[in-house]
């Protein structure tokens, strides 16, 4: 101390016990700390919850545009940029938000939300206009400030920033029912994915991403595999450390029987006992990380095994599929008809490109998709598409920064 300029970066979903905004917290405790004219900025997951705590004691704000997340990159140097220039005195940011009073997923891999991104960023060439973000908000986090929203920052321009802020609010209320994505039931997904004609059909296990918090060791889709006897398949990342330690001590080429899965939530299933061959084993397996960077992420000690006609990755770590987790145990997934990941969305930016198709199970794991079985207690009333809010539009009202 004294420090010209802070810069974070964050998540902005974080509730901790006592504290409903974490990230809100250590905001204000920053702005304590380095007084109210060092400017602050933060960049931020658009899995966020917006609140006012983080808009009162921040003065630059850019959540990633793209989900999955590819463009960390670009938005932390934009986010520096931007710091950097209110340091020197050269601008003066104003925010703009606008509740939009819904939940949803905002794939941007596809229309509509696709074109919407390109809006963001055309409306960011307007002179006055330093930052424009969606925060698609994360349904799962049970906040009093749930819910998407849009955030436009403008170099003094507040008038100009509230009419493009409710501009695009409107624009996304006109998409949001188009852009939800088209939950299957796992045998539903599986019979589908069987009648595309090419491979490899990738099947995203959503509801028990490690990434939302999810066990990662749920069976639910495996057990429909096994129902249906898919041949050529693959699933991964399974955590279980436990069988894991089992297939190393059994070593590559061992049969045995193994009990896989539903161990580590209530919402993970029952475990299944099946009959294995150890096809490999890696004392740390990598996968490349699809946030960019050089680094990869490490799953620890793995076993790939055969189960059936799948072939099933089990890891020591509880991760989700950010990247490609089964060429480094031995399995070629781009050979299989059949790839299911652990994952909501991040996966796409490495399997999405090599899929004859994408289709999303939805199971009951922590963090599924049917939000009306969550039992939120703090979150705001009025949210679409639990309440019917139909009626209502965008607005400012509430949020006080
Ligand atoms: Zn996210």
């Amino acid at each position: 101390m004294p420090v010209d300029a802070v810069a974070l970066s964050l998540h902005g979903a974080m509730i901790a016990d006592g504290y409903d905004t974490a990230e809100g917290d250590l905001l204000r405790n920053i702005r304590a700390v380095v007084g109210p004219n060092v400017p602050i900025g933060a960049e931020l997951d658009p899995h966020a919850h917006l609140d006012d705590e983080k808009l009162a004691h921040s003065d630059i704000l850019v959540f990633f545009k793209e989900y999955p997340h590819s463009d960390v990159y670009e938005r932390a140097v934009e986010m520096i940029d931007m710091t950097l220039r209110m340091t020197r005195g050269e601008i003066k940011p104003i925010k703009s938000v606008n509740d939009l009073h819904t939940l949803g997923n905002f794939h941007t891999t596809r229309e509509p939300v696709r074109s919407f991104v390109a809006r963001m960023k055309a409306a960011e060439e307007e002179e006055k206009v330093l930052s424009v973000s969606f925060i698609h908000s994360f349904p799962w986090g049970d906040s009093s400030s749930l819910g998407a929203k849009i955030l436009v920052i403008t170099d003094d321009a507040k008038e100009r920033g509230d009419s493009l802020c409710a501009a695009l609010a409107e624009e996304l209320l006109a998409i949001r029912g188009q852009a939800q994505v088209k939950f299957l039931s796992p045998i539903a997904a599986l019979e589908r994915a069987l009648a595309v004609n090419g491979a490899p059909v990738i099947l995203a296990d959503a509801a028990d991403n490690a990434g939302g918090g999810a066990a990662s060791d749920s069976t639910f889709v495996l057990k429909a595999m096994l129902e249906l006897n898919v041949e050529n398949a693959c699933l991964g990342p399974l955590y279980d450390p436990g069988a894991v330690t089992l297939c190393h001590s059994a070593g590559a080429g061992a049969h045995l029987k193994l009990r896989i899965g539903g161990k580590f939530s209530a919402a993970s299933g029952d475990p299944l006992d099946v009959d294995v061959e150890v096809l490999n084993c890696t004392h740390n397996l990598l996968m490349l990380n699809v946030f960019g960077g050089p680094d990869s992420v490490a799953l620890g000690p793995a076993a790939a095994i055969r189960v059936g006609g799948v072939d099933v990755v089990l890891t020591s770590k509880r991760q989700q599929a950010l990247g490609d987790l089964f060429n480094g145990v031995g399995v070629d997934w781009r050979t299989k008809k059949i790839v299911v990941v652990k994952s909501a969305q991040h996966f796409h930016a490495v399997f999405g490109p090599s899929a004859a198709e994408v289709l999303y199970i939805d199971t009951p794991g922590s963090v599924t998709n049917d939000w009306t079985t969550l039992k939120y207690v703090r979150r705001p009333q009025g949210l679409w598409p639990l309440d019917d809010n139909s009626a209502s539009s965008p607005s400012s009202a509430g949020l006080q920064f």
